[in-house]
């Protein structure tokens, strides 16, 4: 695998390679199936060279974290290649969140009731109902979006009953200072007793963890495409 500085074409490829080899070997070591987990390419800061790399070498799941650059760079893509899935997956101010159920195929960062709320409109205005994920903060940080943890029963309830929103499971995003896997372990328990399947959870340096924790979905960016470019 790539040390994460070069975003040759070829690298790339061998980078997708190797990461899912280590998800499909993760996977059996912990008795999981090897295709219960997708990989979500994080394309974000990364040019659309690299994105077209991994198109053409077949993946079609990406991930991006702010709207504005993804109209910038996937309206093109997605025409050429019908069958991408686009995820968002940072935070949503509600003043785009019309753009983003316009572009993104799955929302992954539904993380206070009045997002909740405006989504669920725009969602009926634009008659897509796309799937979501409800993001928990975990670690209860401040400067972090999500649900608190005490909050999460509540608002999914609110988000799926009142709002009729497509929840299909939870994403966190643990502090950095810490290990990762009890707060992996967390998410899968309040996914688990709200009925919820999907765990969006690991990213470059910890998703072989997330794996072990029950991850259906990784977030992959680094390990993929190489260092990403300034903000
Ligand atoms: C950037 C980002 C990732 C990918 O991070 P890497 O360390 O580059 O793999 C995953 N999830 C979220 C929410 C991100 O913002």
């Amino acid at each position: 695998m790539s040390s994460g500085t070069s975003n040759s074409k070829g690298d790339i490829a061998a980078n997708f390679d190797a990461i899912t080899g280590r998800i499909q070997e993760t996977a059996r070591k912990w008795e999981r199936q090897a295709t219960a987990v997708d990989l979500i390419a994080v394309s974000k800061r990364q040019p659309v060279s690299a994105i077209e790399a991994a198109l053409a070498h077949g993946h079609r799941h990406f991930g991006e974290n702010r709207v504005q650059e993804a109209q910038e760079k996937w309206p093109d893509l997605k025409s050429r290649y019908t069958d991408i899935e686009l995820h968002l997956i940072g935070p949503l101010q509600t003043n785009k969140a019309k753009d983003a159920v316009a572009l993104f195929d799955v929302i992954q960062t539904i993380d206070r009731p009045k997002l909740a709320r405006i989504l669920a409109k725009e969602m009926t205005a634009a008659g897509r109902n796309l799937p979501v994920y409800i993001q928990v903060n975990t670690g209860k940080e401040p400067q972090k979006a999500g649900i608190f943890p005490e909050d999460a029963d509540a608002f999914i309830t609110e988000c799926r009953e009142d709002l009729g929103l497509n929840v299909i499971g939870l994403m966190c995003i643990p502090p950095v200072e810490e290990q990762p896997a009890p707060h992996f372990a967390l998410l899968g328990k309040i996914a688990a007793r709200n009925g919820l399947t999907r765990l969006s959870m690991g990213m470059s340096a910890d998703f072989e963890t997330a794996v072990q924790f029950g991850a259906t979905a990784v977030r992959v960016g680094t390990a993929l495409f190489g260092t990403r470019s300034d903000p």
